[in-house]
């Protein structure tokens, strides 16, 4: 038996989708590298998908960074695939509430098996119940939002969407009748944007819809946690940060995390991944023989789900435009099966495309060969895709993401929009714009500056490092 030390000890607590659970992890990595025995917790159907496609060891962990699981009470259709989003945002918080108090319960008993009692939650933003817990055990919590900056700031702006009768929703006629197109230029901190630029979740007509009444009841919890973080960096989004300061004063600022993530030398901490889907790496050695800034890479994340159109559109548009493509198509990608991706496409371009259904994104983004991002601008590809140098081809498909290719396209300039009805003409012109056109150069320029940006918020004296400093010391260690 071994005691256990007497080291501060961080719950880490993701939301269960991927696009929660790589930040948290990096995060994790971050707190144990400064000394911290963690604890990492999954959802036990996300475990049952690492193990399966990482192996068994994947959550091994080691003394002082430990994984566990709670069940998210959900029925299990596919095991593989990804979760129905408003069905874990409505039931998460009521099933996960009770295992999470029994396993902080059973750390805290832990003593003797090297376990220190549980110090701080660190928690997502959208898991807001656990501050109850934190409450319950007299430990503090602070929130890691996972959305950007300005995403989270419109976020926070549903209450006045609902007060002044933006949402919800006349009739669904809205979305296409050009209503969208109303300006929304009265929210401090953000860009003048339309309807169309705010996350997606207030597009109802029901007052008790879901996921619009989530958002409102997790937007309202920020004040309560000890304090925010966020993956993003102060010279990218500093009217946003300023604005939500008045909310939460209380705000750190640590990303790009995997930059921040990937400076531990720790071979430990490298070997954990947290992939949900097994990559393919052999689309490096593909890349490897390419030249450089040769290729676009499509690829729309861990949640989007296309139609049949859709697919052929893009399909006939990359093929088209003649371009090198990687293409990440997810088993559950389809609304339907993989054999919708059109045969004679794939016999097309089989000299110049690689299909393939998921990879090691970071190392893809980082890859010479890659000229250009065609993506859905979730938060961690857009960020990612920034710490890069690399320009987008912006095609949001739902939450903030609007609000990212906004901020892509306007403020950062590094993207440009495709229509959301994808048309083939459209991806083709835009991927040759992209890669050889003046459009593209520039705002492949402008990704390199914010690359640049990037990397100095994240040196050792950059404003992301000073941040976790203060984090660790200003809340997490603080009495
Ligand atoms: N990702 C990856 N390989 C893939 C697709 C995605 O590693 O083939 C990672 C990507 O690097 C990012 C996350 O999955 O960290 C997706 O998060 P994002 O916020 O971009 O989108 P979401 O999946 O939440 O829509």
């Amino acid at each position: 038996m071994s005691e256990a030390s007497n080291k501060p000890h961080a719950l880490c607590i993701p939301y269960p989708s991927q696009g929660h659970i790589n930040p948290m992890l990096k995060l994790a990595k971050l707190l144990h590298h400064k000394g911290f025995h963690i604890s990492f917790v999954h959802t036990d159907f996300n475990r049952n998908r690492l193990i399966r496609a990482r192996g068994p060891d994947a959550l091994d962990g080691f003394p002082d960074f430990r994984f566990y699981s709670i069940p998210d009470g959900l029925a299990v259709s596919d095991p593989d695939a990804t979760q129905d989003t408003p069905t874990l945002c409505k039931y998460a918080p009521i099933n996960c509430f009770a295992p999470l108090c029994d396993l902080i319960s059973t750390l805290n008993d832990s003593f003797a098996l090297g376990v220190p009692p549980v110090t701080c939650i660190v928690s997502d933003g959208v898991m807001s119940f656990t501050l109850k817990a934190a409450q319950q055990f007299g430990i503090p919590e602070v929130l890691l939002w996972t959305t950007s900056a300005c995403g989270l700031l419109a976020y926070m702006h549903y209450s006045q969407l609902v007060e002044r009768g933006y949402a919800p929703l006349q009739d669904m006629t809205c979305i296409t009748n050009g209503y969208l197109d109303t300006k929304i230029d009265w929210v401090p901190g953000l860009l003048d944007m339309t309807l169309k630029d705010f996350p997606t979740f207030f597009r109802t007509t029901d007052p008790n819809d879901i996921m619009l009444n989530f958002i409102l009841t997790e937007t309202a919890a920020l004040p309560k946690a000890r304090a925010l973080i966020l993956n993003t960096f102060d010279t990218l989004e500093q009217d946003a940060l300023n604005a939500i300061s008045s909310t939460q004063p209380h705000i750190y600022t640590l990303g790009p995390l995997h930059l921040m993530s990937n400076q531990i030398q720790d071979s430990r901490l490298t070997s954990i991944s947290s992939s949900l889907w097994t990559d393919d790496a052999s689309c490096i050695d593909w890349l490897d023989k390419k030249e450089s800034s040769s290729v676009v890479y499509v690829n729309f994340g861990s949640i989007t789900v296309m139609t049949a159109p859709q697919v052929i559109e893009f399909a006939w548009g990359l093929a088209n435009s003649m371009k090198q493509f990687l293409w990440i198509v997810r088993p559950d990608t389809l609304a339907g099966d993989r054999a919708m991706v059109p045969q004679e496409f794939l016999a097309e371009t089989r000299e110049r495309g690689r299909l393939t259904s998921w990879c090691s994104q970071e190392q893809v983004l980082k890859h010479p060969a890659i000229g250009g991002f065609l993506t859905h601008n979730g938060w961690n590809s857009t960020i990612e895709s920034i710490a890069s140098g690399v320009p987008m081809i912006c095609w949001p498909f739902f939450a903030e993401q609007q609000t990212n290719c906004k901020y892509s396209c306007v403020e950062w300039e590094t993207g440009m929009e495709m229509n959301n009805n994808v048309r083939r003409d459209q991806v083709e012109e835009m991927v040759r714009e992209l890669m050889d056109g003046e459009k593209g150069k520039k705002l492949k320029m402008n990704a390199f500056e914010w690359r640049k940006k990037a990397e100095a918020a994240t040196n050792p004296a950059g404003s992301s490092s000073v941040n976790l400093d203060r984090l660790v010391h200003e809340v997490l260690l603080a009495k």
